[in-house]
Parts: structure tokens; sequence; C-alpha cells
């Protein structure tokens, strides 16, 4: 499968940050491609460029549902790549039932579609699967620290449910599956209210507003740039072997978040006034991938440097006065001195 050769590719959650980059990589590799998306959080601009291209099609369709009728016949993928979840903290928790429920009944609904077409699957899994890890680097035989009652548990459940049952299917020889646990992912196409620390911060030092670094900012996370991970989801999407079990994808460069903003506020040019805002509850302290299984197995590594990545991002945001609008925080995100009730401020 190392070219599309026409063949088709559902891509759940097209319209996103990461799958819209991803329906450009599997059409520049031959693909043919169908984008399934609910719209909440995914956007048509992402995909406005591909508005003529003859292999490429849409579908608005909410996965929480089983497909329609005429859509489960019509559509015989040899590829489904299943990324469509709510993936930012304030956005998958604005709607935490819905989060689970796309985790879970979303994905059993597309492993059902790969079951009756015999196509490959591949889960766009996380590393919020190993929580406020006490191992680190996460290795994928780590199994985790989650809070299952937190409020970041719908999404890190949801996606832990949604690894065990594409691992069932697997295991019971009903599709040839894969999954890849997703560590932090910046670049072009998130969105501005996404309320994560890249977006942000990108969007406040360009836009003359107060830069947030959330606690005391030494938590640490490690950043991929968007187009090494995409070319990773494919890698794993072609590797021959599923009986690969969860493969890390992400930049194991890691820094903590005060670093982090400071570099996106250099590299902007900002004066910008950087303010404490508080901590989210469960926020992990330490994050970073062990990729040796993904170079061992699929021969991948990121390519990206942070300044290059960054810079990208910043000219993105920077191009279109439209991308540095954020609607007034409308979301609640609990913090973890609080009670759960207040607001952290996005932007
Ligand atoms: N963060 C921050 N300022 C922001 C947004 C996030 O300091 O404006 C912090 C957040 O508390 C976390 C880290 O940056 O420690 C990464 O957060 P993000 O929401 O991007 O992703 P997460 O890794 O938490 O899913």
């Amino acid at each position: 499968m190392t070219k599309g050769n026409g063949r088709l590719a559902i891509v759940a959650g097209g319209a996103g940050f990461l799958g819209s980059h991803l329906c450009d990589l599997l059409l520049a590799d031959g693909w043919r491609v169908v984008c399934i998306d609910s719209f909440r959080t995914g956007r048509r601009d992402n995909l406005r460029h591909l508005e003529r291209e003859p292999r490429f099609d849409m579908l608005e369709w909410d996965i929480i549902v089983p497909p329609a009728a005429k859509d489960a016949r019509r559509l015989r993928p040899a590829a489904i790549f299943n990324l469509a979840c709510a993936a930012s903290p304030p956005h998958y928790q604005s709607d935490p039932e819905h989060t689970m429920l796309t985790s879970v009944m979303g994905t059993r609904n597309l492993l059902r579609m790969a079951e009756n077409a015999g196509a490959r699957f591949l889960l766009a899994s996380t590393s919020e699967v190993y929580g406020d890890p006490d191992v680190h680097p996460q290795v994928e035989t780590y199994c985790g620290n989650v809070n299952p009652t937190g409020p970041r548990a719908c999404y890190d459940e949801g996606k832990r449910s949604a690894e065990t049952l594409t691992f069932d299917f697997l295991r019971t020889g009903r599709a040839d599956s894969r999954v890849a646990r997703i560590f932090n992912t910046y670049g072009p196409r998130m969105r501005p209210d996404d309320g994560r620390v890249v977006s942000n911060v990108v969007t406040q030092a360009l836009a003359g507003r107060p830069v947030t670094v959330y606690g005391d900012g030494t938590q640490t996370r490690s950043f991929c740039f968007v187009s090494d991970l995409v070319e990773g989801l494919a890698t794993l999407m072609n590797h021959p072997d599923p009986t690969l079990g969860p493969v890390n994808l992400g930049n194991p460069a890691e820094m903590t978040v005060r670093e982090l903003v400071d570099r996106v506020v250099a590299l902007t040019g900002a004066e910008a006034r950087i303010v404490a805002a508080p901590l989210p509850v469960d926020d992990p302290r330490r994050r970073r991938p062990d990729i040796g299984k993904a170079r061992r197995m699929l021969g991948w590594e990121p390519r990206v440097g942070l300044d290059a990545g960054l810079r990208a991002t910043i000219d993105w945001f920077a191009a279109e006065p439209d991308r540095l609008v954020v609607p007034e925080p409308h979301r609640r995100r609990p913090h973890a001195n609080g009670n759960g009730t207040d607001a952290t401020k996005h932007a």
C-alpha cells in the first residue's frame, strides 16, 4: 500500500487540523479520498483548496450514528483513518458525553465499515492514554495513569476504549487494524480558538494580546510539526504487519511550556506581556514520546525542527486577519485550584 493507485481512503475527521493535512498527503500519494466530518470542530475552510479535486469528496456524517445504508453500500474503502474527535481540551470538555461516544460508538461504526469492506483501519489515538505519566519518556508498553473521573477522562478513557475495540477487531480477525498514539502536534490550520498552547500563544502574540502560561510553565511537552505527523500516520497504515501494537508518533524534543512560549514570542517579534493563568485540572506534568518503536518498525522519525515549524505556523496565522480572531472564551475548563466550575481564559 505504498501508493494509493486510485484506491479509496476514508478520512474520518478529515476537515480537522490533522485530518485535512492527511487528506492532502493521501491525494498526493495517488489515493481517492472521502472525508467524513460532522463539522463540530472540523472546518470546511481547511478543505476549500480541494473543491475542484476530482479524486476528493466530502460527506457530512457524525460517526456516532451508524452510516446511512446508501453510504455503507456505496463506500468500499481500502483504508479507513479514524481521526474524528474533538482533540483540544477546551473543545473535548465542552460536550464530554459526545466526546466519549465519538471515540466508542464512532470507532465501532468505522471498524464495522472496515470489516464489511475488508479495509485496513487506523485509529488516531493519543498520548492522553498515558494520563499524567509516572514513566518517562512514555513507551508503548506503559499502561498509563489516567484519572477516570476527571474532566479529561471523556477524551482519555474514550480513546482507551477505542484502542480496546480496535485491538479486539484485530484479534478476532474482523479488521486489519493499527493504532497511532499521537503526541502534541502543531502547524497551519489549527483553530484560533483551539485553546492549545501553540495556537493560543501565536494568536495572542500576533494580535498584541497578553500571552497565557498556565500554572508556573514548568510542565513539559514535546511538539511535533503536522507534516511529520501525517507522514507517520500514512507510514503506519502502509506497514504490512498489523500486529505492531500501538505506535507512538511525536517529536521527542521535550521542553517546558515556558520555553515554548518564549520561543514563539521571540519568533513573532512581538513585545508580548506574559501572564499566568490557572493550571487546568489533571494537566500532565511531563510528556515526551519514546519513538524507538516507530524508528525501528516504520523507519519513521520527525524531520522538521521547532523553529522551522513554528515559523510556518506563525506565517499561516499571520496571513489572514480572520485567523487571529478568537471568540470570547465561551467554554468552561476546570482548573487545578478551583472547584471545577471556573473559566480558564484561552486567549
Ligand atoms: N497551556 C498554556 N497556555 C495556554 C494553553 C495551554 O500554558 O494558553 C499549557 C497547558 O496547561 C499544558 C500545555 O500548555 O500544560 C499544553 O497544553 P495543550 O492544551 O496545548 O495540550 P495538552 O498537552 O494539555 O493536551
